[in-house]
């Protein structure tokens, strides 16, 4: 068991992802499981399915930090060299594992009811310096190797390689990256807390809170989240100890009582669950009626489970025929200001 703080970096592997074809949602999601366990990522690196490029990325984050996880490049095709390089990287040699070959076999005999060809069983072959990870929702075995690097103390650097395919990755991280890293490590959960405010921009609310800003310490970082109509403030207890959740809460309270005419929620939660439940709080319905957002305020508003016991429906009126016929939006009034306009609005 190691106590000091662990740092990770994510590598994501694929030219899928550098010519903006797949967006990198592996790296998202795997940052947020990594932290709510307790490792903090300090690096992200996106890179191409090139040899050079991996093996430069290994080098550098393998020297920075003590977990390295890596998606992409498992597939059967030529195109994915992940697993030959990691298997140079690590100076093994490749092997058949005997439960990854058994679970090609049942997929191919049992789910997909195919014949296997040379490249399937390829999928078995693993590097004989690896542990293998399971993979109980395709055919390509993830691999978690250990090499002492330049960051290397106490233990080797981690590194684990898992399929570029979300669904299979985070079946892998759940079933047993994350439950062998919170047995390897002793990992305290990272404190966040998010309060959401409305209605005053970025800069006038640091200007706002500069006197709080300046007042906080070192162990607890503020960050700005801007959206559309709203700033997201997070506070971060930097490192963890036994006093670190009461003051990060009572700076919170602080900075809650600072802001009180602008916050909406001091939870991380989105616009549409806020709304959502306050309605149901004071036992109110909503409808909608919309023209240029085409229906997306119901969209966001439905998207929340339970929201028809609150939200009634919407009325999309794109044409002046429909804002005039189902809003009675008088045709005087959309001649007068147009179908874009303050006064449009009102009737609507
Ligand atoms: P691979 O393991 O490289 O064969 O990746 C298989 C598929 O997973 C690709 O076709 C991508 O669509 C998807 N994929 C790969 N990397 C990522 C990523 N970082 N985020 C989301 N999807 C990904
Ligand atoms: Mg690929």
């Amino acid at each position: 068991m190691i106590n000091s703080k662990v740092v990770a970096s994510i590598i994501t592997i694929g030219d899928e992802l550098l010519i903006g074809q797949t967006i990198d949602t592996n790296s998202a999601w795997m940052a947020r499981e990594l932290n709510e366990i307790g490792v903090w990522v300090h690096r992200r690196l996106a890179i191409g399915d090139q040899w050079n490029d991996i093996w430069k990325a290994l080098e550098d984050e393998g020297n920075l930090s003590d977990l390295v996880l890596i998606t992409g490049g498992l597939g059967p095709t030529a195109d994915d060299i992940t697993k030959p390089l990691l298997c140079e990287y690590f100076q093994g040699k490749m092997v058949i594992d005997e439960g990854a070959l058994e679970n090609v076999k049942n997929i191919f005999e049992n789910i997909l009811k195919k014949p296997m060809i040379e490249r399937n069983l390829k999928q078995a072959e693993v590097p004989d310096v690896c542990k293998v990870i399971p993979n109980t929702r395709g055919t390509a075995p993830g691999m978690w190797f250990e090499k002492q690097t330049a960051h290397s103390t106490n233990s080797k650097t981690i590194f684990i390689s898992m399929p570029g395919v979300p669904h299979e990755m985070k079946g892998m991280m759940s079933q047993y990256v994350l439950p062998k890293l919170q047995a390897s490590f002793k990992l305290k959960p990272v404190i966040h807390k998010t309060m959401i405010t409305a209605g005053l921009g970025e800069s006038f609310l640091a200007e706002r809170i500069k006197d709080f800003e300046t007042a906080l310490p070192a162990s607890i970082k503020l960050a700005y989240l801007p959206n559309y109509g709203m700033v997201k403030l997070r506070l971060t207890a930097a490192d963890n100890n036994s006093d670190t959740a009461s003051e990060l809460s009572s700076h919170f309270c602080i900075l809650h009582n600072q802001l009180k005419d602008i916050v909406v929620t001091d939870e991380d939660k989105s616009l549409q669950e806020v709304v959502g439940n306050l309605l149901i709080k004071y036992g109110e319905t909503l409808c909608t009626a919309e023209s240029c957002t085409g229906g997306f305020l119901a969209h966001q508003l439905t998207s929340i489970p339970g929201s028809s016991t609150y939200f009634n429906g919407s009325i999309v009126s794109y044409s002046n025929e429909v804002k005039h016929h189902l809003l009675q939006v008088p045709n005087d009034c959309l001649l007068q200001h147009g179908a874009v306009s303050e006064e449009t609005v009102k009737f609507m």
